[in-house]
């Protein structure tokens, strides 16, 4: 007998939406969800059968109309300094990367919202291959399953998985609806029990969605600014010129206000001779003075200084040591605390902006960037393509 019925993938729903499939969709009581969540998130099952405290009946009824369909393991690199790298399948045809960084006293999951990007930030690695598709709430929720099953992570017993930031391949707010609903589920009890602060949705600055983001959901937002003026931030980031620098920052001060005393974190990737100059330290200085007045707190505005991770075919380079730790004394200097992120996984291509994946259905763009990396490859003498990072 073939079966017709398209089997629903249970890692889609949030709690709300799993107690409707019970009700509606099964006949069953809603808590009966609450015990099936719990198996998935926290005891990393995926067969109905192995959900003992499931009566043999409902378990043959799950059977028929739902699966659970975790992404499919491609590939894993483990790192020297405990960064730990998954490539997961998607589809058969595209693959993203998800990455566990850990740390003093946490661990945080980096992770993916989108096959791809459409952004084209011209110093990302990501935007050199374009735009595929968005990830569904399952295949968002299904790396932090995967790092999860990995850890051997049990939410408030043996809590490996401390943070999430969706800072991987994509732009998160350009996949609202997917994002929420699968930060939901890392926030819930019944899934992975993080706090709100400790998820984290970082955009490039798309303004109308930092104000649903603001509306629908609760966690930390985290902003790439990179330069203090439209004029440099519009070449980096092109999105820029659609949402220029006043706009997101108004957008940031109603986020911020509406949280009531939270934080905003504003990325900056250091780029030499690009955005790394006095000028541009105090160019940014202004704007997160500004920010902390107008949202009335001190320290309001937090600036994360990452230098920049090389890619193969960038025109971008890192500055030296010497440049960063004087961009940083400058901020320091005028009362700001500004962390700079250390590379972490330098050893397996896991840092910030380093992050792959397949894509199948390649866009021009991938098409243009390999015939950039050919044509450097045939002017470069060998051994001198790395001169620069
Ligand atoms: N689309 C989201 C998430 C992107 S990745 C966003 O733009 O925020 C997370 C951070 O890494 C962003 O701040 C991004 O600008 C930064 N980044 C991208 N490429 C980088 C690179 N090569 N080196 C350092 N940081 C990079």
């Amino acid at each position: 007998m073939n079966e017709t019925v398209a089997k629903q993938n249970l890692l889609d729903l949030d709690r709300a939406r799993l107690e409707d499939f019970f009700a509606d969709t099964l006949g069953e009581k809603r808590y009966r969800a609450h015990q099936v969540m719990k198996w998935i998130h926290h005891r990393h099952v995926t067969d109905f059968n192995e959900m003992t405290d499931l009566g043999k009946a409902l378990r043959a009824k799950l059977e028929t109309h739902a699966e659970v369909r975790v992404p499919q393991v491609q590939f894993e690199k483990p790192s020297a300094d405990g960064t730990h790298k998954w490539l997961l399948g998607m589809d058969g045809k595209n693959a993203i990367e998800a990455v566990f960084i850990p740390d003093k006293g946490r661990g945080t999951l980096c992770v993916s919202s989108q096959v791809g990007c459409a952004l084209n930030c011209q110093f990302c690695s990501t935007a050199t291959q374009g735009f595929n598709r968005n990830l569904s709430t399952a295949e968002i929720i299904g790396q932090v399953w995967v790092a999860a099953r990995h850890l051997g992570n049990v939410p408030h017993k043996q809590r490996k998985l401390t943070n999430v930031v969706m800072m991987g391949m994509g732009e998160p707010l350009m996949n609202f609806d997917n994002v929420v609903r699968a930060m939901s589920i890392m926030r819930d009890d019944l899934g992975y029990g993080l706090a709100n602060k400790r998820v984290t949705l970082s955009t490039a600055g798309m303004v109308p969605m930092i104000d649903r983001l603001g509306e629908e959901s609760d966690v930390s937002l985290a902003v790439s600014l990179h330069a203090p003026t439209d004029e440099l931030r519009s070449e980096l980031v092109p999105l820029n010129r659609k949402y220029p620098i006043e706009q997101l920052m108004d957008a940031c001060v109603r986020y911020a206000l509406r949280k009531k005393g939270e934080s905003v974190t504003f990325e900056y990737t250091l780029m030499k001779d690009v955005n790394d100059q006095p000028e541009h330290a105090r160019g940014l200085l202004r704007l997160m003075r500004d920010f902390d007045r107008r949202v009335q707190m001190k320290d309001a505005a937090k600036v994360n200084l990452i230098p920049f991770n090389p890619f193969p075919g960038t025109r971008f380079q890192r500055p030296d040591e010497e440049a960063i730790r004087g961009f940083q004394k400058l901020l320091n200097n005028a009362g700001m605390i500004a962390p700079v992120r250390r590379t972490r996984g330098d050893d397996i291509d896991a840092a910030c902006g380093q992050l792959k994946g397949q894509v199948a259905d390649r866009t021009r763009r991938q098409a243009e960037h390999n015939k950039r990396l050919q044509a450097q490859a045939a002017s470069v003498p060998a051994g001198g393509a790395d001169a620069a990072a």
